[in-house]
C-alpha cells in the first residue's frame, strides 16, 4: 500500500467536502487516515493459511468446540463505513482442532477488508472447515452497521444477524440446535 498516494487522495477528499486541508487541525490528517486504512484493510495482505499454519493440533475428541463473543470490526463495502459486533464460532472436530487465538485472528483477517456481513460470516466458516476438516462448522455474527445508524434509515438499535452452517451443522437439526443453545441464542 502506498500511503503517500492515499494521503494525497484524502487531501483531495477534504477539499471536495468543503474543508480547508491546510488548516492547522487537518495538517496530519491525510497521513493518519492513510495509516488507519492500512490497518483496517490489512486483511488483504494477510494469508489465512499462514495464520492457521502450525496451530492445528491433533485431537481425539469429537465434542463440539465453541468460542463465543469474538469481537469484530469491519468496513462495509457499500459505504466504507464501519460495522462491528461479535461472532460466535462452533465446530465439531474430526481429528484436528484449531488454537483458540487463531479463531480470532482468522476472523480479523477477513474482517479487515471491505465486506458485507453475509460474506464475512461465510468466509470464516469456510476457513475453519478447510483448516480443521471438521465434521461441521457454525458461525453466527451479530453486528451494528454505522451506514444504517448514521445515515439512510437511521435505525440506531437494529442489529443484523447472519449465520453460516456447514457439514453436520447444516444437515443435522439436533447439531444446529445444540450449537445455537451453546452460544446462548433462543432455539426455535
Ligand atoms: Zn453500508
Amino acid at each position: 500500500m502506498n500511503n503517500e498516494r492515499i494521503a494525497a487522495l484524502v487531501r483531495q477528499l477534504l477539499a471536495e467536502i468543503g474543508e480547508d486541508p491546510d488548516r492547522e487541525g487537518l495538517e496530519g490528517t491525510p497521513m493518519r487516515v492513510a495509516q488507519a486504512y492500512e490497518y483496517l484493510t490489512s486483511g488483504y495482505r494477510e494469508d489465512p493459511e499462514e495464520i492457521i499454519n502450525g496451530a492445528v493440533f491433533e485431537s481425539c475428541s469429537n465434542n463440539m468446540i465453541i468460542c463465543r463473543d469474538i469481537e469484530l470490526y469491519s468496513l462495509c463495502e457499500h459505504h466504507m463505513l464501519p460495522f462491528y459486533g461479535r461472532c460466535h464460532v462452533g465446530y465439531i472436530a474430526r481429528k484436528k482442532v484449531l488454537g483458540l487465538s487463531k479463531l480470532a485472528r482468522l476472523a480479523d483477517c477477513y474482517a479487515r477488508r471491505l465486506q458485507i456481513q453475509e460474506r464475512l460470516t461465510a468466509q470464516i466458516a469456510e476457513a475453519i472447515m478447510q483448516a480443521t476438516e471438521a465434521e461441521g462448522v457454525g458461525v453466527v455474527m451479530e453486528c451494528r452497521h454505522l451506514c444504517m445508524m448514521m445515515r439512510g434509515v437511521a435505525k440506531q438499535n437494529s442489529i443484523m444477524t447472519t449465520s453460516s452452517v456447514l457439514g453436520s451443522f447444516h444437515d443435522e437439526e439436533a447439531t444446529r440446535m445444540e450449537f445455537l443453545d451453546l452460544i446462548g441464542r433462543e432455539v426455535r
